[in-house]
């Protein structure tokens, strides 16, 4: 039986089950909440309740959206003849903060990763396959991680009987490196010197 009163038992129990937080820390983070104004606890339980609310996934890119189609779907001043594929929001999030791309995006939602059990169904393929129909060149944006060019390696692969140019980010993104970690500049140098697959 918990040590804890039934309700801070249920919030640890409750913390404990999100990613990167272990029991330790989740009694901590409850321990804090506790002590903490009331205030505090009540704007992150409606930041929370907001978040599920309000952002939808785009049903065209996949990406975060708070409109159907998103900003970047619906931006009538970017290009419908490039496609970015990224793995996660958190990569178009870099690009666009570095500036350096005006074309539409897929978000793939992962990457493949048999130990995990992350298989191609899992991510956003198919919906991809059906946007090609104006599109011109694919660029595979995957991380240099291992999974990221298996991932991206695979869709080369399932690219190659398609009516589209398909390139990859070029050199200045260290491998193993998560893309969304990369400085607009070394963004920009890989995207400008892409590579075709
Ligand atoms: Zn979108």
């Amino acid at each position: 039986m918990s040590a804890y009163p039934a309700p801070l038992e249920r919030l640890i129990a409750r913390l404990a089950s999100l990613p990167g937080l272990g029991r330790k820390s989740a009694a901590r983070v409850a321990m804090y909440l506790l002590r903490a104004p009331d205030e505090v606890g009540r704007d992150l339980a409606r930041a929370m309740v907001e978040v599920k609310e309000k952002i939808r996934f785009c049903s065209v890119c996949h990406n975060f959206a708070d409109q159907e189609p998103c900003r970047l779907c619906s931006d009538p001043d970017r290009r419908d003849d490039v496609l970015c594929v990224v793995e996660t929001p958190g990569d178009v999030l870099a690009l666009e903060s570095a500036g350096v791309f005006d074309g539409r995006y897929h978000v793939l939602q992962g990457v493949l990763s048999p130990l995990d059990g992350i298989g191609p169904e899992d991510l956003q393929i198919a919906g991809l396959m059906r946007r090609l129909d104006s599109v011109r060149e694919v660029i595979l944006a995957t991380s240099p991680t291992a999974e990221g060019r298996a991932t991206a390696g695979y869709l080369a692969d399932l690219l190659a009987g398609k009516d589209v140019a398909v390139t990859r980010l070029a050199i200045g993104l260290p491998l193993g490196s998560d893309l969304k970690f990369a400085d607009a500049g070394t963004l920009g140098a890989a995207l400008t010197d892409r590579r075709r697959v």
